[in-house]
């Protein structure tokens, strides 16, 4: 891997020759904080065409252009995971959204639950965390977002062939994650993180009873919400996704 400080997520196409025109707050971090300039090289990526070093060719105090030179990393595809999670604080939905970057979830979906009690949730600014986690963290892909919804309405046009690995507080009847891994058949999957408030009785009827729904344990303790989403996306990743090499 090519060695360059600064890694920067980008909007526009990356190829070989490729003028990449800089956001303003990145020409103001890239030369006024790092005091960066023109021959300075960083890595570039956006998501979709892989990573790229690339040499800064103008620089001004708010704007700037970089050329691509060399491809450094071909673009992955994460694996196959959604994080459904009903938004907390803010500070800790910001860690939520950071750590599944991190730990790579493909798709993020907020969801209002029966004791939801987050303020509103901001898909702009979760987008731009995820941007952000997605630089300091070297990943490639960047997981999408979804517009915040109710449980009720993303279960209900839910794809049966995907399934749901419920964080189950009230432990009783769920399983232990090692036993519901080994059962899971590898293939698209997601993870639902209550609120602070758990899940109300009428949820846990009607997840109980849909057929691609599976109850996970995390324990005897109650874990807060955040750390409950990072402890199960990271034994699904040790399981199932890309932590068990090929
Ligand atoms: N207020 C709830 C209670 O006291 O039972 C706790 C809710 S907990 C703070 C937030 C979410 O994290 C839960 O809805 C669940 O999805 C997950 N969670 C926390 N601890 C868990 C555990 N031991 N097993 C499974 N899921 C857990």
């Amino acid at each position: 891997m090519v060695q360059a400080k600064i890694r920067l997520c980008v909007d526009q196409p990356l190829g070989p020759g490729q003028s990449v025109v800089l956001a303003e707050a990145q020409a103001h971090y890239l030369f006024g904080v790092m005091r960066e300039g023109p021959g300075s090289r960083v890595l570039v990526f956006n998501g979709r065409d892989g990573e790229w070093l690339a040499e800064v060719a103008e620089a001004g105090k708010r704007k700037g252009t970089l050329r691509c030179l060399e491809r450094t990393r071909v673009q992955d595809r994460p694996a196959d995971l959604w994080l459904l999670f009903a938004p907390v604080k803010k500070v800790r939905t910001d860690f939520i959204v950071e750590k599944a970057v991190e730990l790579g979830v493909a798709r993020l979906l907020p969801v209002t639950t029966d004791y939801t009690n987050a303020e509103r949730f901001r898909r702009d600014k979760a987008e731009a965390h995820v941007r952000e986690a997605a630089e300091q963290c070297g990943a490639m892909a960047l997981p999408s977002v979804a517009e915040p919804a109710t449980l009720g309405k993303v279960l209900a046009a839910w794809d049966a062939g995907r399934q749901l690995l419920w964080a189950d507080e009230a432990a009783a009847g769920a399983g232990s994650p090692r036993d519901v891994l080994a059962a899971l058949a590898p293939g698209p999957s997601a993870i639902l993180i209550g609120p602070e408030g758990g899940f109300s009785p009428a949820e846990r009827e009607w997840l109980r009873a849909l057929p691609f729904v599976t109850s996970v344990a995390l324990g005897p303790r109650i874990l807060r919400a955040e750390t409950a989403a990072v402890a199960l996306v990271a034994i699904w990743q040790a399981h199932l996704g890309d932590w068990t090499p090929a």
